[in-house]
């Protein structure tokens, strides 16, 4: 008998699902919108000019392949946390921040988790309604309880700002809170300014734990500082919090896993204690992190030429987008639908939570081999100038 004869089969991943649909279909005017990677407007993968740059410059360098410290690269590490609280960020200034490099957004989260596992109090992690998918089996595998707060309302295709408001009211004391720092997946939708600082306020009066995830910095409105408006406000009201950054859409670094995992302390002695005990998190879980990619963003942070390239070419990703969603709505008024499509454009970064019914959905991929999840989300970076006529004809024709 087998070791692994008991073994079942697990399912297929939600959305590499998609994808494997879409490469079997023989339809020319296919579309695969369940991926969530950036395309340029001729459907293809990019790479930044700022990384093809940075990855020169570290091959004429001829750096040695030693490894790296368990908590990663020191100047990336430091760099990571300009970008996001800012240059001139007092938590930066007084030492009370602590930055380890991560395996991308998820290995950040992971590590945090792990981390909340071991030394927090509450075991409880409340995610917004609805959440990344990834973000439940993250925190489960670590050990923590995984609830839900209100956000996304069905009716108005925005944020559900009462359901919110009162779940995180009711929130008991102690437990962590998980924020999607800005262009919220899978829905677009993002609290406005007033909205964070009115959840920043019940968060700090509930006493909770704010977990940010900061995956799109920049890629959202296409200004860095303005996506990071959410982390820099909790930031300056005083909460201590844990902040997880991912470089794989702002820098197009996906499989390279680059991120950073950052806790924010109320002293520089907690910082460094905090420090100490997520090394000894992550040394089992994978020694220590990869060297090429977070040398490629710290070289890019670095240096003041590739940074002002990078913020142009992060602008140029997120306008692509924006673009498209505006596109996409005035060839649905072209059609001659009906329906009020404006939670397209108000929504905002990769994803586009359409509002689609899982039937008008089975049709959409059925006749029109548009692929995306069931939940109708639908990511704009495979949409472009060239088949985004297409797409509207298609959504018209399940919608009418
Ligand atoms: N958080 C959110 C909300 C995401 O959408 C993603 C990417 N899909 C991630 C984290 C992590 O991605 P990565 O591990 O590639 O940084």
């Amino acid at each position: 008998s087998s070791w692994w004869g008991q073994v079942e089969m697990g399912p297929p991943d939600a959305i590499l699902g998609v994808t494997e649909a879409f490469k079997k279909d023989s339809n020319p005017n296919k579309m695969n919108l369940g991926v969530g990677a950036y395309r340029d407007d001729s459907g293809k993968p990019f790479v930044l000019q700022c990384v093809r740059k940075a990855e020169q410059m570290i091959a004429d360098s001829g750096l040695d392949k030693e490894y790296s410290p368990i908590a990663g690269n020191a100047e990336f590490c430091k760099a990571s946390a300009k970008l996001a609280f800012g240059d001139d960020s007092p938590v930066i200034k007084e030492g009370l921040i602590s930055t380890v490099q991560a395996l991308s957004g998820t290995g950040a989260l992971r590590v945090g988790a792990a981390f909340l596992d071991k030394f927090h109090g509450s075991k409880e992690v409340y995610l917004p309604k609805p959440s990344w998918g990834n973000h439940t089996p993250i925190f489960k595998h670590s050990g923590m309880n995984v609830k839900s707060y209100r956000y996304y309302d069905p009716q108005t295709y925005g944020l559900d700002e009462a359901g919110c408001f009162e779940d995180i009211s009711n929130i008991p004391e102690g437990s962590v809170i998980l924020l999607h720092a800005c262009a919220h997946n899978p829905t677009g939708v993002d609290p406005k300014p007033e909205q964070w600082k009115e959840m920043s306020k019940i968060i700090k009066e509930r006493k909770l734990l704010p977990f940010i995830d900061m995956a799109y910095q920049g890629f959202a409105s296409g200004d860095v500082d303005r996506d990071g408006f959410a982390v820099r406000h909790f930031v300056e009201e005083g909460h201590n919090l844990i902040l997880a950054q991912s470089y794989s859409k702002n820098m197009g670094l996906y499989g390279e896993r680059v991120g950073a995992l950052t806790f924010v302390c109320s002293s520089p002695d907690e910082a460094k204690r905090v420090e100490s005990q997520v090394k000894i998190v992550i040394r089992p879980m994978y020694s220590n992190p990869p060297i090429n990619g977070a040398r490629i963003a710290a070289t890019i942070l670095n240096n003041p030429q590739l940074h002002g390239q990078w913020l142009v070419e992060v602008k140029d990703m997120a306008d692509r987008i924006i673009t498209m969603r505006e596109q996409l709505v005035a060839n649905l008024t072209k059609e001659g639908s009906t329906h009020n499509w404006q939670h397209i454009t108000d929504q905002i970064g990769m994803f586009c939570f359409t509002g689609l019914k899982e039937q008008q959905v089975e049709r959409l991929t059925k006749d029109f081999s548009v692929f995306l999840t069931k939940d109708g989300r639908i990511s704009i970076a495979g949409v472009s100038s060239k088949n985004v006529a297409y797409l509207g004809h298609a959504i018209h024709e399940v919608t009418k």
